[in-house]
């Protein structure tokens, strides 16, 4: 009898405990969010999901080994980058429109690029078009400072918007221009990374590469390739990547030598 009123005792002692703890989990978890705020935080998250398994499925799987540029692509919030797209489809292994004929790279040619960039902080990029502002938001969460030139002065005007929206008002700097000179003001270099298809690599942007600093630049018109173009003492060493497929790259270089 003793022993059983002992067991109901300590059970109904339990059973405070736990309500208690609900309660406390109640709040801590709920407390003064709103329900609006709630399902935004779960939105969130299972965006952040997609994100981990876009870097398995598209990136690890195809052979990207750069810590920094798979982190920063796990980080970074594609779906904030591309206007009007349903946000679960923005993880999806394809380009997307953004306006003005352009597009905002498929996620694996970000990586890709990012990755023979060949960063380590402190480190200073050049990108030339920054469409959508995602690829120098990529560059940025690795550690870099960017700087980005975008032709198109709308999709200059809306990137700059999402990236001080993103958290990157310091670290990417943008202009609205032809990027075929670069920007001399802040070169050298480390990399300077072109995100639209040129017909010959433009000479201004290899002047601004430091000693040891990468051109990694899309080349061609029918058949683009993806190309690295590494500064050395002496002079340049080509490398061929890969057949890709690339917007124009639009301006002075289209005009005959
Ligand atoms: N890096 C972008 C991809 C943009 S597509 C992203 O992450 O979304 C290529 C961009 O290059 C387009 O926005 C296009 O307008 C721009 N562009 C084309 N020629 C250019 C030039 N000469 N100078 C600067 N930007 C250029």
């Amino acid at each position: 009898m003793h022993e059983v009123d002992l067991k109901a005792a300590s059970r109904t002692r339990l059973q405070t405990v736990s309500f208690s703890l609900i309660l406390l989990l109640a709040f801590a978890c709920g407390g003064s969010t709103g329900s609006a705020d709630r399902a935004a935080t779960s939105q969130e998250d299972d965006l952040a999901r997609r994100r981990a398994t876009m870097v398995e499925d598209q990136l690890l799987a195809r052979g990207i080994r750069d810590k920094r540029v798979l982190e920063a692509m796990r980080t970074v919030r594609r779906h904030r980058y591309v206007p009007g797209l349903d946000a679960t489809h923005a993880y999806d292994d394809r380009p997307y429109p953004i306006g003005e004929g352009q597009t905002i790279s498929q996620p694996y040619i970000v990586a890709l690029m990012s990755e023979l960039a060949n960063l380590d902080p402190p480190c200073r990029v050049l990108e030339i078009g920054t469409g959508s502002g995602y690829q120098a938001a990529v560059l940025a969460e690795m550690g870099c400072d960017v700087y980005s030139i975008e032709l198109i002065e709308s999709l200059g005007i809306q990137a700059r918007k999402i990236l001080d929206g993103e958290g990157y008002g310091d670290r990417v700097q943008t202009r609205i221009g032809d990027g075929y000179a670069g920007w001399p003001e802040h070169a050298p270099f480390d990399a300077v990374v072109v995100t639209a298809a040129a017909p010959r690599v433009p000479q201004p942007l290899l002047d601004q590469l430091r000693i040891g600093g990468r051109l990694v630049i899309p080349v061609g018109v029918f058949r683009q390739e993806l190309e690295v173009h590494t500064r050395r003492k002496d002079g340049f060493k080509r490398k061929k990547i890969v057949d890709v497929r690339f917007v124009p790259m639009l301006g002075e270089v289209r005009e005959a030598r």
